[in-house]
């Protein structure tokens, strides 16, 4: 019950992102059956999401962290992502999956993903909870997508405004105007 928050219109519900989240965790463990997965959690927005999928995930998965930067304290991409913490272990021929709270210009995981592959991964997937595909710079094929919505700016279940409202446990609009 969240009653700090009352300016954060709710966009999706916690009851919808638990039954999705559950869905894409059982698509996953079809798809990865018998591989040797390493799930990584794109710090800070993802985390909520992250700890609850990788519970829907059934396999013996292994997880890493890697936290990137491209907005600062801002609202909108600077464009310049930046690596702030690394993965701990080498991903040479493991099956990557990119777990990320939202795609907006794709600036993001683009970097990731074309830093990732000259690491040699068997193979490497994207998993977003949300897409905003409305502000699109870079193309990137997102093989698990929750939820596509339009271009707000959304707050909560991990995803913040100059660090607040990540605990939130729907995805709401923040008031920008
Ligand atoms: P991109 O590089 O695709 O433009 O942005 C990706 C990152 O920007 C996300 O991981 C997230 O941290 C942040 N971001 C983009 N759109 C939003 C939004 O609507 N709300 C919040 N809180 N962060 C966003």
């Amino acid at each position: 019950m969240v009653t700090f928050a009352k300016d954060i219109k709710e966009l999706i519900s916690s009851k919808e992102i638990q039954k999705k989240v559950k869905e894409l965790g059982e698509q996953i463990t079809k798809d990865y059956h018998g591989k040797e997965l390493v799930c990584v959690c794109i710090l800070k927005g993802s985390v909520i999401f992250f700890s609850d999928l990788i519970r829907h995930i059934d396999l013996p998965i292994t997880i890493d962290f890697i936290r990137v930067s491209s907005y600062g304290n801002e609202l909108t991409s600077s464009g310049d992502v930046r690596i702030n913490k690394d993965l701990s272990s080498p991903v040479k021929g493991k099956h990557i999956l990119l777990i990320e709270d939202i795609v907006d210009t794709g600036i993001t995981l683009d970097f990731l993903v074309e830093l990732l592959r000259t690491r040699e991964p068997a193979s490497l997937k994207v998993c977003s909870l949300l897409h905003k595909p409305s502000n699109k710079v870079k193309d990137v094929e997102i093989s698990y997508k929750g939820f596509t919505i339009d271009n707000h700016y959304v707050v909560g279940y991990g995803l913040d405004a100059a660090e607040k409202y990540r605990n939130i446990n729907f995805v709401g609009i923040y008031p920008t105007a």
